[in-house]
């Protein structure tokens, strides 16, 4: 089947859309993507791989699916024939069905991936952003489809929490990325190779897209670690980053269990504006977060956390602010991440100035503290931060309602 999505002829000044042809949605059997190689062992003896052998085929498969990209068993060379029929009977390496794949005037790409559903529920729909710069290339993967929290300025807030992604789902964001790319090492690349990093297009990973990872922990921290392995996808953890709005008891644990590193959606240097913004505030508040900061495992001169800190007009742009925000930071490994605000429809605030912007980021750069201002991407094709927003149909209500409580910002 073949999707158009002729955005082209609603707006002339429309981007590149790049129709996709779409493979069969099933998800019968499991897919291989997103299991550690501990949870991949027991998968194999169960198909019939004898115990001494295990170890050793979950290290060939592994550099077929993470280091090859190979999405079909056949592919897998060194392995025999009828181990290659067995696995494929049962399990999958099946991608999501690319329902969109947008190019922007300035080269950033959003996809719309759709996966099958879970269980009882509804197929998915994730937006994953790539954007690609002088020297490297980021790509911004999603954690959730929605969000339980409500920042005012962000459009995936206004979406309620369809469900948290699977490690599978948020593992293939990278892996379609890279396959529509062409960012896999060509097929004379011999098993058991593995591919350095540099010349590769997508260099960095941040999770900036749908979400919030943090209240997510346990399937970030298992994708993440598949992503950094070094023998698979291999990307430095220096090269990953994780954003949150402020889940304080996670951001320890994502500095000892995960170790990449750590942005932070500051947006406010005082707590009733903060409140309003940014409600997990409520909370978690800016003395507890900081403190977070202060403490987090692995935090240097080297290796500093960033603040993003988006600017809205009249809102949390004024001088005085930027001076707090200097005191705020002061003992903390910082740079900071001044974001231009990304309108979206009906979105109740305004970007701030450019001169303001620019004052702003003088203060906070003559204080010592980094901060470029990050220059909108894929604008025109609504892939800038805080525009994503799919239009998934949500998990049913009880679930949604149980998960809300669970990570309600009142509670
Ligand atoms: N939930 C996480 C990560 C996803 S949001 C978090 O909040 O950190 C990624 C970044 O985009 C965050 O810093 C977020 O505050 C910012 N953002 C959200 N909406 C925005 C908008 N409309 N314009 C600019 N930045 C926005
Ligand atoms: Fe959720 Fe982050 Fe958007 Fe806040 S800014 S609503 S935490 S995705």
């Amino acid at each position: 089947m073949t999707v158009s999505l002729d955005i082209a002829a609603k707006n002339t000044n429309a981007p590149a859309v790049v129709v996709a042809e779409l493979p069969k949605l099933i998800a019968e059997k499991p897919n291989l993507v997103g299991l550690s190689r501990d949870e991949m062992i027991p998968a194999l003896i169960e198909a019939g791989v004898p115990e001494r052998q295990a170890k050793m085929r979950v290290q060939q498969i592994w550099y077929w699916i993470y280091v090859r990209g190979v999405s079909e068993f056949s592919d897998m060379t060194n392995l025999s024939k009828a181990l290659r029929g067995d696995l494929a009977e049962r399990f999958s390496l099946d991608r999501p069905e690319i329902i969109e794949e947008q190019i922007s005037v300035d080269g950033t790409r959003k996809w719309l991936f759709r996966f099958p559903p879970r269980g009882a529920g509804a197929p998915v729909d994730i937006e994953t952003v790539y954007i690609p710069e002088e020297g490297r290339g980021t790509l911004c993967v999603s954690s959730q489809v929605g969000c339980t929290l409500t920042c005012t300025f962000c459009h995936t807030g206004t979406q309620r929490l369809v469900r948290n992604l699977t490690p599978e789902e948020i593992v293939m964001q990278l892996l379609v990325a890279r396959e529509r790319l062409g960012d896999f090492p060509d097929k004379e690349t011999p098993p058991g190779t593995y591919v350095p990093s540099e010349g590769r297009l997508v260099t960095n990973v941040v999770m900036m897209g749908m979400g919030e990872p943090l209240y997510n922990f346990e399937n970030v921290k298992q994708a993440l670690l598949i992503v950094s392995d070094g023998e698979g996808l291999a990307l430095s953890k220096r090269r990953i980053t994780l954003s949150t709005s402020g889940h304080v008891p996670n951001i320890q644990r994502t500095g000892d269990e995960i170790g990449v590193s750590l942005a932070i959606s500051l947006h406010a240097v005082r707590d009733d504006l903060r409140d309003e913004l940014v409600p997990i505030n409520k909370k978690w508040n800016l003395e507890a977060l900081l403190d977070a900061c202060r403490n987090y495992p692995g935090a240097s001169n080297s290796r500093r956390i960033t603040f993003e800190y988006v600017m809205l007009k009249g809102i949390n742009d004024s001088l005085e602010d930027a001076v707090k925000l200097v005191k705020l930071l002061k003992g903390i490994p910082a740079k900071l991440n001044l974001i231009p605000f990304n309108p979206w429809p009906n979105s109740p605030y305004e970007c701030s100035d450019w001169e303001q912007i620019e004052t702003f980021a003088e203060i906070v750069n003559r204080a010592g503290y980094a901060s470029p201002i990050r220059t909108p991407r894929g604008r025109d094709i609504f892939a800038a931060c805080g525009q994503l927003k799919s239009e998934s149909e949500r998990m049913k209500k009880a679930d949604r309602e149980a998960l809300e409580t669970a990570q309600s910002v009142n509670g």
